[in-house]
């Protein structure tokens, strides 16, 4: 088929674009799904840090008070044992006094660290359920991901499939249209760049008139540029969208 000079020529072109066009939009808000997925990974394993977290300063506590602990019974043994040789009475009292003042001091901290043993308990449970909500979230997450990359794969092939098509399409077109089609196509984020110049009959006080306006961007047309469009020599655009205009084949 011979290129045709008249932008009628494009419209096949411009519907089998668009449809790439949507298919690209569709393919770009994929990945958007897994957004929800994604924080609640980021939420599971912040909480999971923020508890291991806890459980080391409790367990760092626990080794400092078992270092006292042990402080304290080297101290007692120590003195028991000098207690021992003492030999008046009142020197012996007076150490025993001394040794139960340290023992009380050595129960306070051993229960102290009763109530650590007891929290990191309890933390390690906790930890053991968290731990199970990070895998429950990150195995959710990658089915997601599965999906939406099947998803894309499909959205792929059908956009393959139709650029497949296009060549024959942009044979039957001018190349000189075509360039200024592909210029206009690609500064346009909606994919159109021909648009219809359509014709809105309004009854007024002096009969029935009619307007002209892009189809893209709804501005009105002059009659000087129906006219020109209708002579069909010479491509027209929009002069507010700059699209390529084209009567509706009647
Ligand atoms: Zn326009």
């Amino acid at each position: 088929m011979a290129p045709s000079r008249k932008s009628e020529a494009l419209i096949p072109l411009q519907e089998l674009d668009l449809q790439i066009h949507r298919l690209k939009v569709q393919r770009s808000e994929k990945p958007q799904l897994l957004g929800p997925r994604r924080e609640k990974v980021a939420r599971a394993r912040s909480s999971l840090e923020t508890l291991q977290a806890e459980i080391k300063a409790v367990r760092l506590e626990s080794a400092k008070r078992e270092k006292t602990v042990r402080e304290f019974d080297e101290k007692i043994n120590k003195l028991e044992e000098q207690a021992r040789q003492l030999k008046r009475n009142e020197d012996y009292h007076a150490m025993m006094k001394e040794i139960s003042g340290l023992k009380a001091d050595r129960g306070r901290v051993e229960d102290g660290l009763l109530d650590l043993y007891m929290q990191l308990d309890e933390k390690s449970k906790l930890e053991k359920l968290r731990q199970e909500e990070v895998r429950a979230a990150e195995a959710d997450l990658s089915e997601e991901q599965r999906k939406v990359d099947a998803e894309i794969a499909v959205i792929d092939a059908q956009i393959a499939e139709l650029s497949s098509r296009r060549s024959a399409l942009t044979a039957a077109v001018d190349p000189e249209m075509l360039r200024l089609y592909e210029r206009v196509l690609r500064a346009k984020d909606d994919g159109v760049a021909l648009a219809a110049a359509g014709k809105y009959e309004v009854i007024e006080e002096e009969g029935k008139a009619a307007y002209w306006q892009c189809e893209g961007c709804s501005v009105g047309l002059t009659s000087q540029d129906v006219n020109l469009l209708m002579a069909g020599r010479e491509l027209q655009v929009c002069r507010n969208c700059s699209r390529i205009l084209y009567l509706r084949p009647s």
